[in-house]
């Protein structure tokens, strides 16, 4: 077999220069390599006429020189280079730009291929900097050429050059990744194959059955390490059976409102995995503000009424706080004992809080990674609650879980992913989801505004400060940058704190400050010291100021939809009116768009649904927001009836060979310890 591990720089070819651009994108192996798939393909197979070639289209013509090219200095730094190049058809003129080198390359007699970019301007045929060769060579025409996404400073040339080579070192000599009796029964290409015409296909019919196999492949495996992952926390020893008389009702009847149909729906959800022996592992998926804090309130209630602590983790200590707050204020009654751990107590008061936890004197632990350290040790964790999962990693999950004995788990998330992807993306996870918002809810107004609407934003926030209301500004960066047209914490705070606002109470907030002094600041928010906040997306996800009701994003086109919907999350939590003002550059049909989708609706799910079609899923995942492993070649979007499939055919294997022990399974196995390895944590 072949040794894929092979560093980059050992390629006939490549050497210490070009491994290091090639390392730049993520290529560092053989099997980096080959894997590196390309973004297109241009049809440089077929010649056509130059009569019949279409204007604004690529195409490749073949024809003689007519005459010596032609040089035309317009400028210093401009010189065009144009050729006469006639065929059986008619003529075309090619142009190419300071590219005088070229003045000899052509011989008047012999016949060249010319595949570029045809214009057709008054009957005239042109093209631009087409490549050529001669019509006998076969090199850079008359086939299917790969174009490959990014590629430094190496051209395409030299990359598809550096992949051909490196396809030859290994095509015929891949392992099988799949077992026969998938490749038989979907009638997929073998590896080799698909690898092979992935890059180079004879045909595009080639191209798409390689891209077919190449997709499943990556979907399948994906499904394939989710669900053994599930299925080795499902039979792995019994889970607790929470107590029936510990009635979840006795906590939901204190409430001071009525629970929302969906709250109802998967608290009971809950409480039958709760009651269950089989430990639970659910993701709990509801929009900011749906009331997520208080249905993990509840199954802590029956945790510990039933004898056992359970575990609160937050991503920071601003969320951890405000947990304890309302925690405490409904379970106090109940005789439950909730506790902070943080990484900013002292260290005496922190040995008091683990003292206690191991003797079981504090029912519920609220925290952020701190809860994660060793030390922390409960006398009996039944139930662990991990809010705004994609903050964590699988590990840090399973960190926390083995400080129990099984211990049942929800992960919560604001997060909203559109639910046919939840479905299948978390296949680790049962899911529950809470689509409705509290009753009498006021929806959040949005406006999507241009830079000459400024005077009227600013005295729109002025007219609701004086009327005793706060308000967010978000700007993507925290200092002035030369490089980046966009709008800086500093530079607004300056300009409002002096110029705009000088009566107001203006303060800012960004990842660079001291936890301390963030702490503070935002301390001094909510306490409705500090009339304006401006600040960078570190106001965090979940973040409780009910006075507070303006949210001003400054360069909104730089947020993905998600994130816009998330950060304008922040108002609209009490009884004001809240508004959400975008301000944006730029005109293109996308960005309108997208500013379109997040004003008409307030609903996360569909813009989850709207951000994913509009960029695709490469971007969508690619940020990395959805704890989500970036894929190689599907994309969700498009490819979403294979997934389903991939996930089908996952599956019945996995319910007929749970551990993948079976012979022919060998290879799956490897497939699954291979994902594993690779999991991303974050
Ligand atoms: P999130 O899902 O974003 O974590 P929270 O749990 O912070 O939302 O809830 C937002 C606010 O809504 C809180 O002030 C909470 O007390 C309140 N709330 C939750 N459920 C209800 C309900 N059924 N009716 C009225 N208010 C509710
Ligand atoms: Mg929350």
């Amino acid at each position: 077999m072949t040794n894929l591990e092979k560093e980059i720089q050992f390629i006939k070819g490549v050497g210490p220069n070009r491994a290091t651009l090639l390392n730049k994108l993520g290529i560092f192996n053989l099997k980096d390599l080959i894997t590196y798939f390309p973004r297109e393909h241009e049809d440089r197979g077929n010649v056509k006429l130059i009569s019949e070639t279409v204007h604004g289209e690529e195409a490749l013509i073949s024809g003689f020189p007519v005459g010596r090219m032609n040089e035309i200095r317009i400028r210093k730094n401009l010189t065009l280079c144009k050729l006469i190049v006639r065929d059986e058809s008619g003529s075309c003129e090619v142009t190419w730009y300071n590219q005088s080198y070229l003045k000899n390359s052509f011989k008047p007699n012999e016949r060249y291929k010319f595949y570029g970019k045809v214009s057709r301007p008054y009957g005239k045929v042109e093209m631009q900097s087409p490549v050529f060769e001669l019509a006998t060579a076969s090199k850079n025409t008359g086939k299917i050429i790969p174009i490959y996404p990014l590629t430094y400073s190496l051209t395409q040339n030299t990359i598809r050059k550096i992949i051909e080579t490196g396809l030859e070192e290994v095509i015929g000599n891949l392992e099988e990744t799949l077992p026969d009796y998938i490749l038989n029964k979907y009638k997929f290409y073998d590896y080799n194959t698909a690898i092979r015409q992935i890059h180079f296909p004879d045909d595009f019919e080639s191209f798409n059955k390689a891209r077919k196999r190449l997709v499943f492949e990556e979907l399948f495996s994906m499904q394939l390490a989710l669900l053994s992952l599930k299925n080795k926390y499902e039979i792995k020893k019994p889970g607790i059976e929470f107590d029936k008389d510990a009635k979840m009702s006795d906590v939901i009847d204190s409430l001071p409102f009525k629970l929302t149909g969906a709250q109802r729906r998967v608290l009971e959800e809950i409480d039958k995995d709760m009651e269950s022996n089989k430990p639970m592992n659910r993701l709990l998926q509801g929009d900011v503000g749906s009331g997520k804090t208080v249905v993990a309130l509840i199954a802590a209630y029956k945790a510990v009424k039933s004898g056992y602590q359970a575990v609160i983790m937050a991503p920071t200590a601003i969320l951890a706080t405000q947990h304890l707050e309302s925690f405490e204020n409904t379970l106090k009654d109940f005789g439950i004992k909730c506790e902070l751990l943080i990484s900013g107590v002292t260290k005496k008061k922190k040995q008091d809080i683990l003292d206690r936890l191991a003797a079981g004197e504090i029912d519920v632990l609220i925290g952020t990674h701190a809860v994660l350290e060793d030390n922390v040790e409960f006398k009996k964790l039944g139930l662990v609650v991990t809010d705004e999962q994609h903050r964590f990693g699988v590990r840090q999950r399973s960190t926390i879980v083995e400080k129990g004995n099984n211990p049942d788990v929800l992960v919560m998330t604001a997060t909203p992913i559109p639910r046919t992807l939840a479905l299948i993306l978390y296949g680790d996870l049962d899911i529950s989801i809470i689509d409705e918002l509290p009753p009498n809810r006021k929806k959040i107004e949005t406006y999507a505004v241009t830079k000459g609407m400024e005077q009227r934003v600013n005295n729109f926030i002025q007219k609701n400060v004086e009327e005793g209301r706060q308000c967010y500004i978000v700007c993507p960066l925290v200092e002035e940058n030369e490089e980046i047209d966009a709008k800086s914490v500093m530079e607004i705070y300056e300009n409002y704190k002096k110029s705009v606002f000088p009566n107001l109470k203006v303060e800012y907030l960004h990842g660079k400050m001291k936890p301390k002094e963030k702490d503070a600041i935002m301390e001094e928010f909510k306490n409705g010291n500090i009339d304006i906040l401006i600040s960078t997306t570190v106001i965090e996800v979940g973040v409780n100021v009910p006075n507070s009701n303006i949210m001003v994003i400054e360069n909104a086109e730089r947020f993905g939809l998600a994130q816009l919907h998330q950060l304008r999350g922040r108002v609209g939590r009490g009884e004001y009116q809240s508004y959400c003002i975008l301000k944006y550059q730029g005109n293109s049909e996308m960005i309108r768009e997208r500013m379109k989708v997040i004003s008409s609706t307030n609903d996360g799910f569909v813009i989850s649904e709207k951000d994913l079609e509009l960029r695709g899923s490469g971007e969508f995942f690619g940020t990395r927001q959805h704890g989500i492993p970036e894929f190689k070649i599907a994309n969700l979007f498009e490819d979403i009836d294979m997934l389903k499939q991939a996930q089908g055919i996952a599956m019945e294997i996995i319910d007929k060979d749970p551990t993948l022990e079976s012979k022919e399974n060998e290879s799956l196995r490897k497939m699954v310890d291979e994902k594993f390895k690779n999991r991303i944590e974050i």
